[in-house]
């Protein structure tokens, strides 16, 4: 039997990412090269990052994607930025988790990733929307605020995401919900179109000399007196050096890879247009929102603050993107009752790539380079670790990023196939319900 959702879709509803009515992915259908210096396999942020990067050394790459440029998360994602902020939310005893010396270099260099992507707009002259409007993280239950604490002690220790924690009576000033038991709100954090910054950087990329091919499946390599022979769908690329950036797309051309990271899928809707008064009514400071519950909320205004665009993990498994769609919108009026009887225009769905310790990771294996492992984290992270990896191939940075010498770890018997994702979604949905968190 099929649900009626017309109480919730708008006429014209697409299943289809709402960035892409101003950016959608780049078909690029350039004739693979023989050679060149570095072959990128994946055409997401990461990928691109690398090859800017390369092409500000003079060192040539191809970008291979199997679909078209920036059609991964890239173009999907919620937009939401900060540095170190996204950190903490790995694990909220990451102070226990990790060394103290490398945890403290990993926010420093977190934090300083912060910057960088601010330069990199402004230096790349990318147009996309970016604002610095902060971040608002609501706890979901008392003990979040604890939690919550610790992390803005954490940030404001690395001195300068001047996080504030904000008690429920004055939550109000935030956001008109009383689901929330305070939150906290960090002022270093921003906001982008996530696919017209990926198509500014693969247009910089393309300016400094990279080769952007779509519609290239790699399908594997061989090595042979320190040159790869890259497999693809249209022939072979010889490379120098590979570089793996595909992320929550990782598949069977790279297994090694592909063990190391569990794909989860997030989706995401945009409502119709409310007008920015009633935007603002929700979202008093039209900053970028998140929560701290298992299952978290993720929420912002459109670019011209004239809808919201709310997002999840609807499903820990693949469903249908309409119902997906239903569940997000009964999710965001449970959170904003003000906006019941709104409808929706678009849903949509992306993978992110979680690492088994929910951190980003930046490396090299047998001669081949990789930056994975966003933890539904990855515009700043992955452009920075896009640039990471490319110092890497180049060579002589006296510094590698604190990222590079984490372990990368697996799990025991684990293919890259995760079976055990509709469990892992019970027993977080559990969680959440046991904190007190019940969607009506
Ligand atoms: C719904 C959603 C919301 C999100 N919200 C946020 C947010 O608000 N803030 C934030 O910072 N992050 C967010 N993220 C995470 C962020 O989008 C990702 O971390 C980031 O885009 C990852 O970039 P990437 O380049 O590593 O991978 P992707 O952009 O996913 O690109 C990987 C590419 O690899 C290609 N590929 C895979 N295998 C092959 C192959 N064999 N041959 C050729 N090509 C291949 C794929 O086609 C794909 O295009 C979100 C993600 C999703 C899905």
């Amino acid at each position: 039997m099929s649900a009626d959702f017309s109480e919730i879709f708008a006429p014209g509803f697409v299943e289809r990412p709402f960035w892409w009515e101003d950016g959608p992915p780049l078909p690029a259908p350039t004739p693979l090269p023989d050679e060149t210096d570095v072959a990128i396999i994946g055409g997401g942020i990461a990928g691109l990052s690398t090859a800017v990067e390369l092409g500000r050394a003079g060192v040539k790459s191809v970008v291979l994607d199997r679909e078209a440029i920036g059609w991964g998360a890239s173009s999907r994602n919620g937009g939401a930025l900060s540095g170190a902020g996204s950190l903490g939310r790995a694990k909220s005893n990451l102070q226990q988790a990790v060394d103290p010396k490398l945890l403290a270099e990993m926010v420093e260099e977190a934090e300083a990733s912060f910057d960088e992507f601010e330069a990199l707009i402004e230096r790349e002259q990318l147009d996309c929307h970016y604002r610095r409007c902060g971040r608002f993280v609501g706890a979901h239950a008392p003990k979040a605020l604890d939690m919550l604490k610790r992390r803005a002690d954490m940030l404001n220790a690395a001195g300068r995401d001047d996080a504030e924690i904000l008690t429920r009576d004055r939550l109000e000033e935030e956001i008109a919900t009383d689901r929330y038991h305070g939150g906290l709100v960090i002022q270093r954090a921003g906001s982008v179109h996530p696919a017209l910054y990926t198509r500014g950087l693969a247009a910089a990329a393309k300016r400094l000399g990279a080769t952007l091919c779509s519609g290239v499946d790699v399908k594997g390599w061989t090595q042979t007196g320190g040159r790869f022979a890259v497999e693809t769908n249209h022939g072979v690329v010889r490379a120098g050096t590979i570089m793996v950036a595909t992320n929550g797309y990782t598949g069977a051309a790279t297994p090694w890879h592909r063990r190391r990271l569990i794909p989860v899928p997030s989706y995401m809707i945009a409502t119709e247009p409310l007008g920015e008064a009633r935007v603002r009514a929700n979202l008093r400071n039209a900053r970028v929102y998140g929560d701290t519950k298992k299952i978290l909320y993720y929420f912002r205004p459109s670019p011209d603050r004239s809808r919201i665009l709310f997002g999840g993990r609807a499903s820990f498994v693949d469903t249908d993107v309409r119902r997906a769609g239903a569940r997000l919108h009964r999710f965001l009026t449970h959170l904003l009752p003000d906006l019941r009887g709104v409808k929706i225009t678009h849903a949509w769905r992306g993978n992110v790539a979680f690492a088994v310790d929910m951190l980003p990771h930046v490396g090299e294996r047998d001669g081949v380079h990789f930056a994975l492992g966003c933890n539904g984290s990855g515009v700043v992270t992955m452009t920075h670790l896009g640039r990471c990896a490319a110092r890497q191939i180049i060579g002589g940075d006296n510094r590698p990023s604190a990222f590079s010498r984490l372990p990368f770890p697996t799990l025991p018997f684990y293919d890259g196939r995760p079976w055990f994702m509709p469990a892992v979604g019970t027993w977080y949905r559990m969680q959440d319900r046991l904190d007190g968190w019940k969607v009506g």
